[in-house]
C-alpha cells in the first residue's frame, strides 16, 4: 500500500473515496464535516438523514455528490477523555471501519483527515502513530492511502510517526 502525506483541504482531493471525521448524528458540524457538507451540498444531508446515525468507531458510506470524490466514508472518531476510555481502540476502529467500507464500495484511493485531532481534542501525536498502524495492519484491497492534514503541525507528527 501506498501512503502519503499532504497538508491541505481533503474537499478537494480527487481520490475515490474521502473520509470525514463526522459526529454520530452524520447530520453534519463544524471542522472537516462542516467543509464537507458544504462543498459536497445539500443533497449529502438529505442523503445522510436517512442512514440513523453511527456509533463511534464504526462507519457509512454516502455518494461524493458535488465532490471530486466517488464516495464519502463517514466515519465518527472519539472524543478524548485522557486516553484510558478506550479512545486508542475506538481511534483504530474508524480508521479500519472506514477501509472496510472502502473494499465495500470497490475504492482503492482514500483520504483520510486526522480524525478526533480537532473539536474531540485527541493528541495529533498519538492520533498519528494510531491511524498509521491501524491503516499498515488492516487486509484492505485499497492501494493508496492519503493522510490529509490541516496544518504543518500535523505533518510533522505524521512523518514522525512514519519515521518510527
Ligand atoms: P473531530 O471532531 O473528529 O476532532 P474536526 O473536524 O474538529 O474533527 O478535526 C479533525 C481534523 O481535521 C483536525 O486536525 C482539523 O484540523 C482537520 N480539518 C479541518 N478542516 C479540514 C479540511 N477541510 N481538510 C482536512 N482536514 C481538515
Amino acid at each position: 500500500m501506498d501512503l502519503e502525506v499532504v497538508v491541505g483541504d481533503i474537499t478537494v482531493l480527487e481520490t475515490d473515496a474521502i473520509v470525514n471525521a463526522a459526529n454520530s448524528s452524520l447530520l453534519g458540524g463544524g471542522g472537516v464535516d462542516g467543509a464537507i457538507h458544504r462543498a459536497a451540498g445539500p443533497e449529502l444531508l438529505r442523503h445522510c438523514r436517512r442512514l440513523g446515525g453511527c456509533e463511534v468507531g464504526r462507519a457509512k458510506v454516502t455518494p461524493g455528490f458535488a465532490l471530486a470524490t466517488t464516495w464519502i466514508i463517514h466515519t465518527v472518531g472519539p472524543v478524548w477523555r485522557g486516553g484510558h476510555d478506550g479512545e486508542p481502540e475506538l481511534l483504530a476502529s474508524c480508521y479500519r471501519a472506514s477501509l472496510t467500507c472502502a473494499d465495500e464500495v470497490g475504492a482503492r484511493t482514500v483520504a483520510f483527515p486526522a480524525i478526533s485531532t480537532g473539536v474531540y481534542g485527541y493528541p495529533i501525536g498519538e492520533a498519528a502513530v494510531v491511524a498509521l498502524d491501524a491503516v499498515t495492519s488492516s487486509g484492505t484491497d485499497v492501494q493508496a492511502v492519503t493522510f490529509v492534514c490541516f496544518d504543518d503541525a500535523n505533518r510533522r507528527a505524521y512523518r514522525a510517526a512514519l519515521g518510527s
